[in-house]
Parts: structure tokens; C-alpha cells; sequence
């Protein structure tokens, strides 16, 4: 990935390499990568995959392909190019408008130029999802050691959509905008790939994909020079992009395989992304005028909070979520490693990010549609699994949902919907009177609701053994004898407006 300076036109210094740098442009003319470009598609019948993020080198790459094959001769436009862009749900909104508006430019003009263009957004699964991550299980927000949501959001749709077109056609041909200048690593990696004799090279996970990377050589200014010089051909202007890098400064690029460099490191990714320090394209834009996007930089900020060391016994369990047992550090380090975050704190969470969603919207322009934060489908997928996993007889989702919203979603009755919030207060002062864990018995009697009915129960023992084999002690029982623990740091009582300010 490569950042940029202020100016598009300005030279980048994104590889740091003393060595003299020639324009790829003048060692070879545009005639000649065109040709070059006609040669590779017309040698097989692999589909091609073009890997698009909305920003300039795959911008370029999807361009000089387009102007490539449109030179062809009909009966040699064969395959299929398919153009693919993964939509995280949590991308900044200016630029999921850009990708948008750019994917049905590409259909619309392939259509009418009858090219064999055909562009896709790529999701990932309901379950993969940020928000099920994060607020349905307590993912923390992720950071450069824990970055549990580059494969979820991003590889694995675009692998899923390769793995279905090898499926189809036996094998695919991978094309990037990838530029070897981006990065002394990023060079190494594509030298360790590539196949001698071909333009080719193998991609890094599936053996029936390979790749073609044609501005591997070009460095920045070839690639602004380029856009600025030649007419986007899908009815855009190339001259709206250089304008949203000059906001965003950055750009995340099309995460396609490990040896993609990593969109944490950009600043023009996810509006949710703690990777970076700071969101300066969203403060950028937000400067420019788009005030509507403050809360969501809260809302940010507010996750960027929760990764700060000392307060990290504030937001996150004490327990595992696997085997709920507490873990000490190793390698040298003192005390406990915080697990997800505390469901109180998910609870706070929903809550936020339902009134941030409110917030914005109420900031929007009549004329702008309506920003939907959460869907519907994650809401209900958060429900489900703090039903399961939490015990969550108050049923919060639904609750919170219409507290805020002031209103109700269609929320189906599962079984695990049998038990109620009256249910868990009697439970809760019955457990408390005798000092039982209240989760204890909810998670007892979920199991058992489970295998109602069910012929053979054996299976249940094991997972009732499980349960017990959890610490259900105080916090205070828990952290007794580790190095370096104050106990009353992991209760939760963080005020989030307050965190907010
Ligand atoms: S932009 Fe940030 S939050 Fe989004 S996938 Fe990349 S690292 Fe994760």
C-alpha cells in the first residue's frame, strides 16, 4: 500500500529506496502494456478476477485492462473479467459510495460496449461480520498484534469468490494492482511468487489461481501521471478520486492474500479500524465538511480507548471464552491476559452504536439516504449468540434495540427465547441468596433446554463437566496468587459518556 502526499502529483516516498527510480512509463509505452495485456488474455481460457478497492493502482489496473481488451476483436473478448471489491459493512461511507457508484458504472458500460466486464461486491458472512465479532462474541477492537478482522472481512470473501470461480472453470487468473515500489517487502514477495518466462505468478494460497500484476513496475507518479492523463472509461473522473485521496490521504488497498500489504497500516479502511493511531481521513473529511461523520469518529475513538493498557482490566474479561479459565501471562510478563470484552461493556456497546447510527442520521442531508450502521441480520446474529454463550434470558438485544430505536424488529421466538427476564430475576435473587453464580445455573439450565428431548444424552455430561470446570469464583477468588493483579480492577464501571467526551 502506498501513502501519499496532499498532492496526487507530488512524488511519494513509499519504498524508501536510495537507488534511482525510472518511470516504468518510459522504459515501455502504454501501446506496448496494452499489448502485453491483449497477449496474456487471449493465451487460455482462465477467467480473469480483478481485484478492486477504489483506489488508484487498482484503479489503473482495471483501466489499461478495459482500454486492452476493448481493442480486441469481438470474437477474442471470450472470458469473463470479473471485477471484485470487498464491502467490509464497516467501510467509510465516502468511499463505499465511490466503489459503488464505480461497480455500476463498470456493468453499465461493459453492457453498452458489449465488454466482458462484469463487476461484484464481496461481504463477508453475517457471523464473520465486525459488530458479531466485537459486540456478539467481545473481540477486542483489533490492533497490529490482534488483527482478527483483515481474514473475516476481507480475504476470505475475496477467496470465496475465487474458490467459486476455480470450481467453475478449473482455474482463474488473480489480477492486481500491485507495484513493487510499494514496499522493499512487498517487492520481495512478489520476486518469491513469480514464474520464470511469464507474467505470471502463483498465488500464495490456491494452487489452481495465479496472478498477474500489470503496473508491478510503475512507481506512484506513473500511476497519478497515468489517471491524470488518460479518461476514465467507465464515465468517472479520475480527477474525483485524486480529490478523496487529497481527504483521505491514504487509500486501503484490495486485500486479496497474506502478501497484500495490510489495510491496517492505511488510513482509508474501515470507519471502526483501531489499527492506526488515528483516523486522519475521517477527521479530514469531517473538516471538509462532512460533519455528519463525527459521531462515528466517537464511536471510534471510544473503541481505541478501550486498548489502552491500564484500562483494559475495565473492558475485558477475566475468562476465556473457550474454557473459561484465567490465563497468566507468559514471556516474561506480570499478571493476567484480558480476554473479550465483558458483556456489560457489549451491552454499553449496542447501545452507542445504535444511537451513533440515530446521531448520523439525524446530521445527514435530507437528500442522503439513510446510513445504516448495524443490519438487521447482525442484530439478530448478536442476539443468538448472547443468548447461547451469555445467558442472556433479558433478551438485551431486542430491548436495547427498541430503547433506542423506538421501535421493533421482526425478532423471531427461538428456544432459547423460553426462558425470561422474570425468570432470570427470580433466579437472580435466589442465586444470590445462596451465593451461586447466577450464570452458573442459567448456563445449566440452557444446556439442559438444549437436550430436551434428545434420545441419547451422553453428550450432555460432558458439557455439563465443561461448565464446572469454569472458575465461577469472585474476581477476587480468581486472580489470587497471580503476580502483579489488583483485584479490583477488573470490575466494570466505565461511564462511556464520560469516555466520550
Ligand atoms: S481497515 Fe482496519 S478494521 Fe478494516 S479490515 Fe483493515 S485492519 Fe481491519
Amino acid at each position: 500500500m502506498s501513502s501519499v502526499s496532499d498532492d496526487p502529483n507530488e512524488p511519494d516516498a513509499e519504498n524508501g529506496d536510495d537507488e534511482e527510480q525510472v518511470s516504468a512509463l518510459d522504459r515501455r509505452s502504454l501501446s506496448e502494456i496494452h499489448q502485453e495485456i491483449r497477449d496474456t488474455y487471449t493465451a487460455d481460457d482462465r477467467p480473469w478476477v480483478i481485484g478492486y478497492s477504489g483506489g488508484k493502482d487498482s484503479t489503473t489496473a482495471l483501466q489499461l485492462i478495459w482500454y486492452a481488451i476493448k481493442d480486441l476483436p469481438d470474437e477474442e473478448q471470450t472470458k469473463p473479467i470479473y471485477v471484485i471489491s470487498s464491502d467490509t459493512l464497516v467501510e467509510t461511507p465516502k468511499i463505499v459510495d465511490h466503489i459503488t457508484s464505480t461497480l455500476e458504472n463498470v456493468n453499465e458500460y461493459a453492457e453498452k460496449q458489449d465488454l466482458p466486464f462484469e463487476a461484484h461486491k464481496v461481504y463477508p458472512d453475517v457471523s464473520d461480520s465486525f459488530f458479531v465479532n466485537l459486540i456478539g462474541r467481545g473481540y477486542p477492537a483489533p490492533n497490529q498484534t490482534f488483527r482478527w478482522c483483515t481474514d473475516r472481512l476481507k480475504i476470505d470473501p475475496a477467496d470465496n469468490f475465487i474458490v467459486d470461480k476455480v470450481s467453475e472453470h478449473g482455474e482463474v487468473i488473480v489480477i492486481l494492482g500491485a507495484r513493487k515500489a510499494e514496499s522493499k517487502t512487498r517487492e520481495q514477495v512478489m520476486n518469491l511468487h513469480s514464474i520464470d518466462g511469464t507474467v505470471l505468478s502463483r498465488h500464495s494460497k490456491f494452487a489452481n489461481a495465479f496472478v498477474y500484476t500489470p503496473i508491478e513496475d510503475w512507481l506512484v507518479d506513473d500511476v497519478w501521471d497515468y489517471l491524470m492523463q488518460v479518461d476514465c472509461p467507465w464515465g468517472k473522473d479520475n480527477r474525483d478520486l485524486a480529490a478523496l485521496y487529497q481527504e483521505a490521504d491514504d487509500e486501503c488497498p484490495m486485500v486479496i492474500d497474506t502478501s497484500t500489504p495490510s489495510c491496517g497500516d492505511s488510513r482509508f479502511g474501515c470507519w471502526t479500524c483501531t489499527v492506526v493511531e488515528e483516523d486522519k481521513a475521517m477527521e479530514n473529511m469531517i473538516d471538509a465538511g462532512d460533519g455528519w461523520m463525527e459521531p462515528l469518529l466517537e464511536f471510534r475513538d471510544l473503541l481505541k480507548t478501550t486498548q489502552d493498557p491500564k484500562k483494559k482490566s475495565t473492558f475485558r474479561e477475566l475468562k476465556g471464552r473457550r474454557f473459561g479459565r484465567v490465563k497468566e501471562k507468559n514471556n516474561g510478563g506480570t499478571g493476567i491476559i484480558p480476554r473479550a470484552y465483558k458483556f456489560e461493556f457489549r451491552q454499553d456497546l449496542l447501545r452507542k452504536l445504535l444511537e451513533t447510527e440515530k446521531k448520523v442520521n439525524e446530521l445527514r442531508n435530507e437528500d442522503q439516504e439513510y446510513l445504516e450502521l448495524i443490519r438487521d441480520a447482525e442484530l439478530k446474529e448478536i442476539r443468538r449468540i448472547w443468548r447461547q454463550e451469555e445467558a442472556d434470558w433479558e433478551d438485551s438485544v431486542p430491548r436495547i434495540y427498541n430503547e433506542v430505536m423506538g421501535e421493533d424488529l421482526d425478532w423471531a421466538q427461538d428456544d432459547l427465547g423460553a426462558f425470561t427476564a422474570e425468570e432470570a430475576e427470580v433466579l437472580n435473587e435466589v442465586c444470590n441468596r445462596h451465593d451461586v453464580p447466577p450464570k452458573l445455573v442459567k448456563r445449566l439450565l440452557n444446556l439442559e433446554r438444549e437436550h430436551h428431548g434428545m434420545k441419547r444424552r451422553a453428550a450432555i455430561y460432558n458439557k455439563i463437566d465443561a461448565i464446572f470446570r469454569e472458575e465461577w469464583g469472585t474476581v477476587e477468588e480468581m486472580v489470587a496468587g497471580i503476580e502483579g493483579e489488583e483485584p479490583e480492577n477488573w470490575e466494570y464501571d466505565a461511564d462511556i459518556e464520560a469516555l466520550m467526551k
